[in-house]
Order: C-alpha cells, then structure tokens, then sequence
C-alpha cells in the first residue's frame, strides 16, 4: 500500500503499511527531511508512542502533516484477559470492527507472540474453536504488524523475543502478507526480532512449504500433524489435502533445502490419538525424518467434544516417542485460565455472547 492510495480513498496510511523507504520517500515529498522517519518509527516500535502527540522532537508542522495523511495504529486494543500464568490474551478490534485475538506469554528468558494471519479460518479442524467459529477475512499485514504493536506496550518495556504463528488462521492462505509481516518482524526499523525466533505454524501445503523455502529469511517452520495415519487425520483436519506420507516428504525437502528442522505439532486429544500405538505410528511414520515433535496437550475449548488426556498418558505417549528414537517435547500451555492458549482462540467469546 502507498499513503496515495489511502488517502484517495479518504482514509489514513497506518504507518505500519510503510517501508522506511516510503514513509521518508513521502515526507521529502512533503518537503520534511527524509530522516524524520526514522524518528516517527523509533516513536512507534521502541517508545510504544500510539498517538503523533505523543512523539515529542518531531515539530508542529510535521504533526500537522502526519496527522492529517497517516494513522499511528488502524486498530484498537478492545480487552486485555489475563490468565494469571504469565499468559495473556488480547482482543483487537480491526478497522472494520472485525475481532481477532493474539496471545503474549511470558517465560523467563522469551516473551513470545502468538500472532493470527486471519480472522477465524476456513478449515475447520475438528477440535479447533477458531475453525469452529468460521471465517471472516485475511488479514492486511499491517493488522498482523500491529499486533505486536498493541503487545508491546502491554510489555512494560520488555522486547518481544519471539513470534508464531500459532493464532487464528492459517498462515498458508495469506501467505503473501504474513511474509510481509515477518519481514517487519525481522526489520531494524520496526521490531528487530531474529528470524529464527519466528515460527510459522500450518497444516502443511506442499506448495506453501516449497515457498517457505525458498522465502529469503529463516523462519522456523512448524507442521500440524495429529495423526500418523490418513483416514484419522482427515477426521480431525477435514480440510488437509495432502497426505501424512506427502507432508513429512515436504518437511524432508525442506530439510535437505535449508538445512533447517521442522517441528512437528500433534494435539494429544484424549481417547482419539494419544494411544501407545499411535505413537509407534508417528514413530515409524517419522523414520529417517530429522523431525522434532512438540506435543501439544489439548486445551478444552467449551462446545467441543475433545478432552485433555491425563498427565500420565502424555507422560506415557513421550516415553513411547522417545523410546522409539524421536526428539520431543511436551509444549508448555499457559493461558488455558484465560482461554489464551495458542490456539484456542475466539470460541469462548462467541459462546459468551447471548
Ligand atoms: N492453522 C495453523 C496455525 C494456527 S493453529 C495450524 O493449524 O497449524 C496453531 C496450533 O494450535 C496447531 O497445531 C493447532 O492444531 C493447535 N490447536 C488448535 N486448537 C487447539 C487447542 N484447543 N488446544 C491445543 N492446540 C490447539
Ligand atoms: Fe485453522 Fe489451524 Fe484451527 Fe485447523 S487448527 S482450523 S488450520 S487455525
């Protein structure tokens, strides 16, 4: 987007749409100096400055002409939902009042991102209470960008350290403007977050994989898996296309590629896939992968009819794994309190509306 094209259509450029190179391009097009941008983007990304009044050493003038061409943020923070675990949710409300949510979980090192690509999702996996609310729309990847933006001044100065794409949506079906997203992750000027600390989570398209591939920055790449065989996966992913076989081959390519591992993510759902038996099935399904798998115990989602299996069966279900050579990990599930978890977004909130 070019702030012309915003603003001939009466509205005003979000600056996180904008290159450094377009914002200052724009403003010695206004007769500024060209490195007055830098200065507005430090008072975005590193002074959490959310409105132009709030950016002190940039002169009335400039105000005035910001004011009137850009818009600091297109969204709005609706609500905060701490989940008392060092997880918190946030509602945004978009431009268009559509909602999306993103989830900021502090660890004592990281304090990681869980960002959407879309509002809701098509695919409507079976356990997933985002799938399970429909879909809305792509995101613009200025309304991803911003999500960390309205986090970071949830932070108390903390940097955000890490991002996935582990929220709403699939990031395959908006893939251009999620690599637009992470370039700004990525970039100097905005949130300068190392591109090995960002992980793109997706059911796993071949022809997606091979772009991931060959994106020039990289991302760690993580494939949702929950079935080593077919006919049970396309139970709890309807809408998978490719088969288990086909996509640990694409992971293996990616490998070979880029020299980077892949994780893969199984939701452990209790009686459906979490037997010692299939874990000798992803065992062997993952025979001469280099495969990482994160195990990722179910988060209830109200209106579902999934459950959590014990503590015990996961312990059970990694020792099988492990067992039988794998490299695994129980992943961590703070925010369930609050809904926040990684996805398990928006349900509860549409369950919550009479
Ligand atoms: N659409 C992408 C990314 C968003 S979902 C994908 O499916 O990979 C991110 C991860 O959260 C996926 O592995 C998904 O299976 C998992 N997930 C969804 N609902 C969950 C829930 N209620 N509890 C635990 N994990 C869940
Ligand atoms: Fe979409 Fe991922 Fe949820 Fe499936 S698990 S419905 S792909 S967000």
């Amino acid at each position: 987007m070019t702030p012309d094209e915003t603003s001939s259509a009466g509205r005003k450029t979000p600056l996180a749409s904008l290159s450094p190179e377009s914002l200052s391009g724009a403003l010695a097009a206004a007769g500024f100096p060209r490195y007055r941008a830098a200065q507005v983007f430090e008072w975005l990304y590193r002074k959490s400055a959310r409105a132009f009044s709030e950016m002190k050493n940039i002169g009335a003038s400039l105000r005035e002409y910001l004011e009137g061409h850009f818009t600091p943020l297109s969204s709005t923070l609706f609500a905060v939902h701490d989940a008392g675990d060092g997880a918190a949710k946030l509602e945004i409300s978009l431009g268009d009042g559509v909602r999306i949510e993103s989830v900021l979980i502090e660890a004592e090192k990281r304090l990681t991102l869980c960002v959407s690509s879309q509002a809701g999702c098509p695919l409507g996996c079976a356990f997933c209470a985002t799938g399970a609310g429909g879909f809305e729309r792509n995101l613009l990847p200025h309304e991803i960008i911003e999500q960390a933006l309205h986090a970071a001044s949830l932070a108390h100065g903390r940097r955000i350290s890490h991002v996935v794409f582990m929220g709403m949506g699939e990031p395959c079906l908006n893939l251009d403007a999620v690599f637009e997203a992470i370039r700004a992750f990525n970039a100097p000027h905005a949130f300068a977050i190392g591109a090995r600390r960002i992980t793109l989570s997706t059911l796993g398209f071949p022809e997606c994989i091979e772009r991931i591939a060959a994106f020039p920055l990289e991302v760690g790449l993580a494939l949702s898996l929950h079935a080593a065989d077919d006919a049970l996966r396309k139970r709890l992913c309807p809408n998978v296309r490719a088969t288990v076989a086909e996509t640990i081959r694409a992971a293996r390519d990616y490998f070979d590629r880029t020299g980077r591992e892949v994780t893969f993510e199984y939701v452990l759902l209790a009686g459906v896939n979490d037997s010692v038996a299939h874990a000798a099935a992803l065992a062997s399904a993952l025979t001469g992968s280099r495969a990482f798998v994160n195990l990722i115990p179910y988060n209830q989602s109200r209106g579902l009819p999934f459950k959590r299996p014990s503590a015990p069966k996961v312990v059970g279900f990694r020792r099988a794994l492990v067992a039988r050579g794998v490299n695994v990990q129980v992943r961590d599930s703070r925010g369930a309190a609050a809904g926040a978890a990684c996805g398990q977004l928006r349900l509860e909130r549409k369950a919550e509306i009479p």
